[in-house]
């Protein structure tokens, strides 16, 4: 009795609901190599729970012990216990089940005459009997919780407990594309995904081939110890909740903050209440992780976690930089539907709320403008030729010097100038890995005095100021020589805004990740400095243009850290404000 009364402590960590029992039975078939995954419920899954797999089976003496506390057939030895490669490794799952439920087990080896069946009430075994059935395993577990009377109180409704359950089977089908799962409740099939080697597919799948279609794929990347891969969804159209945010580390999918965070840092920033989709997959080497600190925590503890969040940031910031190229994902195995839009001019068209509407029809956008007057002509100006369309926006004024006041059809849109320019200058930059940013030389070239301790952080800069377009060489031991900047952002105080920029690295603000070099967070940090000297006046004496090509841009909400770009006040909005009918 000892041992069950064990098994029901231990219960209460692994079962606390149909979903959880759910979780450790689908893993565990997972871990046996199954192909395919039936799990049927019936009133939510206490009264029955039934998952049945094509997986490698059990022979009678493992089918016996599995109901036996720890008898894990996974953990070998106490170094396994830090390479944990299967998703179960406590043995104490099937125990723990069996003492708060009735629990039948018929299983067989694709290599056994026969197969086994054992069953358990309330952690009471009986003798196993031999049992005719296909090679895999079927677990079958009634009555959940007829001997925790206060446990079962705590459950919600069927219908509740009926959605966790297709919710955590929802996880495992996102996690296990290669896998088929089939879900039933109270006799109906609910979903039948089939297997497949393309995500894309799978994702389709729970969310719809639309939105799917919409996703950009990630270029798998690698770090020691670490691969990311997965797919995300535009910032033009996120939600506004997060549920469609699924990480997944080696194969579960977790809730980490570490690891979101190093998300948004990739994005540069979610908007305020802005949540874009992500289904992205860390591929982290065991040993690296610790995964089992709680069975049912979805926290993970790395063990040199930076690592793994510059893996993370750098592969999303490469991900929506690739995007805002308009590269295409055609490098995938089988492609998806096509876009909506063709790849070679990604536009975010501007509406009112349109990353509340991803379905609705987007307005065309008007070709780019002529360059500025402030522009030589001779950085890359995608400038076609056709006569461009009036923007479907009025400037109707400007707000105390400061914002730029636009109507359209749905009603009244504010413009941050500085802001914007920093949206559309990040973009420029990011733009240079297609054509390089062309230099202009200055007529005298301006002289920097550095401090010595900072010239080793300089010119672990000076190659991303290469690629943005500036000229600097080295001018005595402590000095650099600014020979060119780039030609599309003309400078007034060159030596003051060189000098300023190198101090953001060499303070220490912000940390370049020397062994990949990224440019975008430089870029980030360069159109930050270069917006913040503009002149706003100057700025909103041609508002249009600036809107024009902010809208143009990938991202055009918000700056690339997350600031926003606009401000729309839809006449719905205006009009509730106003009580007016
Ligand atoms: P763990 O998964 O942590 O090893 P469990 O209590 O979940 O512990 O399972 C105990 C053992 O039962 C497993 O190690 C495995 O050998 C066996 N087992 C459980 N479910 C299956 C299954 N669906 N197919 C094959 N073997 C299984
Ligand atoms: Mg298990």
């Amino acid at each position: 009795m000892d041992e069950v009364l064990a098994s029901q402590v231990a219960a209460g960590e692994v079962v606390e609901r149909p979903a959880s029992v759910v979780k450790e039975l689908v893993e565990n078939s997972i871990d046996a190599g199954a192909r395919c995954i039936r799990v049927e419920i019936r009133r939510g899954g206490v009264s029955l729970l039934k998952v049945v797999d094509d997986g490698c089976g059990m022979g009678r003496a493992d089918a016996e012990l599995c109901l036996r506390r720890h008898a894990t057939s996974k953990l070998l030895d106490a170094a396994g216990l830090f390479d944990i490669r299967h998703l179960g490794f406590r043995g104490e799952a099937l125990p723990s089940i069996a003492s708060v439920a009735h629990i039948d087990i018929t299983t067989r080896r694709a290599e056994d005459l026969e197969g086994t069946r054992v069953s358990c009430d309330g952690g009471e075994a009986e003798p196993p009997m031999s049992a005719g059935c296909a090679p895999g395993t079927e677990i079958c577990v009634t009555n959940l919780f007829f001997n925790t009377p206060v446990r079962r109180k705590f459950l919600k409704s069927d219908d509740t407990e009926a959605g966790h359950v297709e919710h955590q089977l929802k996880l495992h089908a996102l996690a296990f594309p290669n896998i088929r799962f089939v879900f039933t409740r109270e006799g109906q099939v609910v979903f039948d995904v089939p297997a497949t080697h393309d995500l894309r597919r799978r994702i389709a799948d729970f969310i719809g081939q639309a939105p799917a279609a919409r996703l950009m794929r990630m270029r798998p990347t690698e770090a020691p110890g670490v691969r990311v891969s997965g797919y995300l969804m535009p910032l033009s159209a996120a939600n506004r909740n997060r549920r469609m945010q699924y990480i997944f580390l080696n194969g579960r999918p977790i809730d980490d903050p570490i690891v979101m965070r190093a998300v948004r840092d990739g994005f540069g920033g979610f908007p305020t209440g802005l949540h874009p989709g992500l289904f992205i997959y860390l591929e982290v080497d065991p040993a690296l992780v610790d995964v089992n600190v709680h069975p049912a925590k979805r926290e993970v503890r790395f063990r040199r976690p930076s690592e793994i969040t510059l893996a993370v940031t750098d592969a999303v910031a490469a991900t929506l930089a690739a995007h805002a190229r308009g590269e295409s994902d055609a490098d995938e195995p089988s492609p998806a539907p096509p876009p909506e839009q063709p790849a070679e001019t990604p536009r975010t068209p501007f509406k009112l709320r349109p990353v509340l509407e991803p379905s609705q029809e987007e307005l065309p956008l008007p070709p780019a403008p002529a360059p500025a007057p402030a522009d030589t002509g001779s950085a890359p100006a995608p400038a076609p030729q056709e006569e461009p369309e009036p923007l479907p926006f009025r400037h109707i004024g400007t707000l105390h010097d400061t914002y730029a006041i636009f109507e359209n059809s749905e009603g009244l849109v504010l413009l941050a100038p500085r802001a914007a320019r920093e949206r559309i200058i990040f973009e420029r930059l990011l733009a240079g890995n297609r054509h390089p940013i062309a230099s202009q030389r200055l007529l005298v070239p301006e002289i920097l005095e550095m401090d010595a301790r900072d010239m080793g952080i300089a010119l672990e800069v000076k190659p991303q100021m290469e690629q943005a377009g500036f000229l600097i060489s080295l001018f005595g031991r402590n000095t650099l020589r600014v020979e060119a900047v780039p030609a599309f952002l003309p400078l007034r105080r060159v030596a003051s805004f060189v000098q300023e920029l190198l101090l953001i690295f060499t303070r220490g603000e912000v940390r370049l990740n020397r062994s990949r070099a990224p440019f975008e967070p430089f870029a980030m940090q360069l159109a930050r400095q270069y917006a913040r000297q503009e002149d706003i006046s100057a700025l909103l004496q041609a508002p249009l243009p600036l809107l024009a090509e902010l809208l143009r841009c990938e991202i055009p909400y918000c700056t690339p850290t997350g600031k926003p770009t606009l401000l729309p006040f839809s006449m719905s909005e205006i009009n509730r404000k106003f009580q007016a009918q």
